[in-house]
């Protein structure tokens, strides 16, 4: 075996094809030297992702390529590490100990590799005792929630029959420590071992590498306490780090390319709303959100729905979780539920519809906060109003955008009915009385076809792709950042022809110049000029797009109807411009 992690590697890649690996995921069809498939990555009718056998992928719709470990990265939603033990299992490796990362906890790669095998033999025990004779209470349960076989087997759910497990495990070759050890048993006072989930419906919490990694427990009848209980922490399970739902959720981004993440507080709303078709939701495991989760959520989507329960969603942990979530750059949305119901009562009772409506309703974070925070005040009294208006922009501080803060001026003025240069001021004091710094601008990673397809072009300029210097970009790169690495980048030129060490200078001053380059380096060289082409025609679209939306607000504005007609006309061109 090799003896370091760069040889073992190495072996690893050579023992997969990426078009196995692709293959696993979607269907691909052979043409003109490449395979093609239509992209798991973005919403798409015709195929423009192409896999070839040289070991690299890339789609022409959305610019999102690279080789097969970023390509199992990317649709698995997981790190490097992630994304080889993956390939491993698939090509017959095992991971070597000199590179398991993160492990602090001291405990051997044997060890761990021997609770997660236990833990699978615990599901499979479970799940064949829910659909033999023994689980048919916690069927008709669930029968009666309307969980269907298939969402039952989707999941893994089973049932804990007394102390069924226990025998099952020592028959396996487990021995008392190593159950205790995985949480699935307790000792008695007089040392007997018990199953600590007994009784109960069983819901496997699996990974994103597809282990089973702890079990919540939820009880049959009516009124017995806890309701839920989950088996204890341990070195594979860690909850301010998982999220319930990540196997689910990857199935359903693979079919449908989903774009948000909707979480809910419990895995019984997972699952219900799995049932009636919602299938892009996350659990965490009672606890506030950490920054851990956040990370972890955003592998999946920028934008996150919380639905909470109404009494929870306003309490100081939730909101704590939120800015977290806000903090790593989500775009983040609440949910209110109506009639103080949890999302699994709601969807059973109105359907994926109804639960849909919600979505559409959901308040943007900061307008959440303005509202409720307004609950405490009788804004139809002139003292309340003065009184919110103080502590409203105080919720301000924490956006990170100026344009953002200026939006919810306005709409803080309108809900008070405090004019606008009055909060201004009191925002500017308020800063001043509390010594912060008024928020500075601060950049979240942007992505996105658009920006993706402005950072190749960048790359372009850089590498002098041919075309690329007939081309005005600067109508193209539009937004902030890259803009002001255009514009760098072309001061510098109009001195001299800027080298290596120039652009390293700049990537110190511009963060996504690095980001620029990592992401044009997995486009070859071959592939650059279909590339940059593409990217210049999604540049173009975005730009018509923009052009069309002020337009239209001009169109509106516009009294004159000779004016308007002419207007009109420019509009018919772009649109159909737009079309092509
Ligand atoms: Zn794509």
């Amino acid at each position: 075996m090799a003896d370091n992690f760069k040889d073992w590697l190495e072996e690893l890649k050579s023992k997969i094809n990426i078009v196995d690996v692709v293959e696993g995921y979607v269907s691909l069809t052979r043409k003109n030297g490449k395979y093609w498939a239509c992209c798991p990555f973005h919403h798409e009718k015709t195929p423009s992702f192409s896999v070839d056998e040289g070991g690299m992928y890339y789609c022409f719709g959305c610019h999102k390529g690279g080789d097969v470990i970023s390509f199992v990265q990317d649709i698995e939603h997981t790190d490097f590490m992630g994304a080889v033990s993956i390939l491993a299992a698939k090509a017959g490796m095992s991971v070597p100990e000199f590179s398991k990362k993160g492990d602090k906890t001291g405990v051997s790669k044997r060890k761990r590799d021997r609770l997660y095998d236990l833990m699978r033999e615990s599901a499979s025990f479970y799940h064949k005792a829910l659909m033999s004779e023994a689980g048919k209470a916690a069927r008709d349960y669930l029968d009666g929630r309307g969980i269907a076989r298939s969402t039952q087997v989707s999941f893994g759910l089973g049932f804990a029959p007394g102390n069924g497990l226990i025998d099952h495990l020592r028959q396996k070759g487990y021995g008392k420590d190593e159950m205790t050890e995985a949480g699935v048993a307790g000792t008695s006072k007089s040392g007997r071992l018990y199953d600590v989930l007994g009784g109960r419906l069983i819901v496997p919490i699996i990974n994103n590498l597809k282990q089973v990694i702890a079990f919540g427990g939820r009880v049959l009848e009516k009124g017995e306490q806890p309701k839920y209980r989950n088996t204890k922490e341990t070195v594979i399970f860690d909850k301010s780090k998982e999220l319930f739902g990540q196997h689910t959720i990857k199935k359903a981004m693979i079919e449908g390319a989903v774009d948000s993440v909707i979480m809910v507080e419990g895995y019984m709303d997972v699952i219900s709303l799995y049932q009636a078709g919602i299938k892009n939701c996350m659990a965490s495991m009672g606890t506030a959100l950490t920054v851990q989760q956040s990370r972890l959520l955003k592998r999946y989507a920028d934008k996150v729905y919380i639905s909470y329960d109404g009494d929870l969603a306003g309490q100081k942990a939730t909101m704590r979780g939120l800015d977290i979530l806000y903090g790593e750059g989500l775009s983040v949305k609440v949910v209110s539920v109506p009639g103080g119901k949890d999302p699994d009562e709601y969807v059973r009772e109105f359907g994926k519809r109804g639960f849909m409506d919600l979505l559409a309703q959901a308040k943007p974070l900061f307008e959440y906060k303005l509202d409720k925070l307004a609950e405490g005040y009788d804004l139809n009294v002139a003292e309340d109003r003065g009184a919110y208006v103080v502590e409203a922009v105080k919720v301000l501080y924490e956006l990170k955008n100026p344009a953002q803060v200026e939006a919810y001026m306005d709409y803080i003025s309108a809900k008070a009915n405090i004019p606008k240069p009055v909060l201004v001021k009191q925002y500017a004091q308020g800063a001043q009385a509390e010594s912060r710094p008024i928020p500075k601008l601060e950049l979240a990673k942007k992505t996105g076809k658009y920006y993706n397809a402005m950072r190749f072009v960048l790359y372009s300029l850089f590498g002098g792709q041919e075309g690329v210097e007939e081309r005005d970009l600067s109508q193209y790169i539009t937004d902030e950042e890259h803009r002001a690495i255009y514009v760098e980048y072309m001061r510098l030129k109009s001195f001299k022809e800027p080298t290596l060490d120039d652009l390293q200078a700049m990537a110190e001053q511009y963060p996504e110049v690095e980001e620029i380059f990592r992401e044009g380096k997995r486009v070859t060289e071959e592939q650059a000029p279909k590339v940059f082409a593409d990217c210049m025609a999604s540049l173009e679209k975005e730009k018509n797009k923009r052009e069309i939306a002020a337009l239209t607000r001009q169109i509106d504005a516009e009294k004159d109807p000779v004016e308007r007609d002419l207007l009109l006309a420019h509009y018919a061109a772009l649109t159909a411009k737009n079309k092509k």
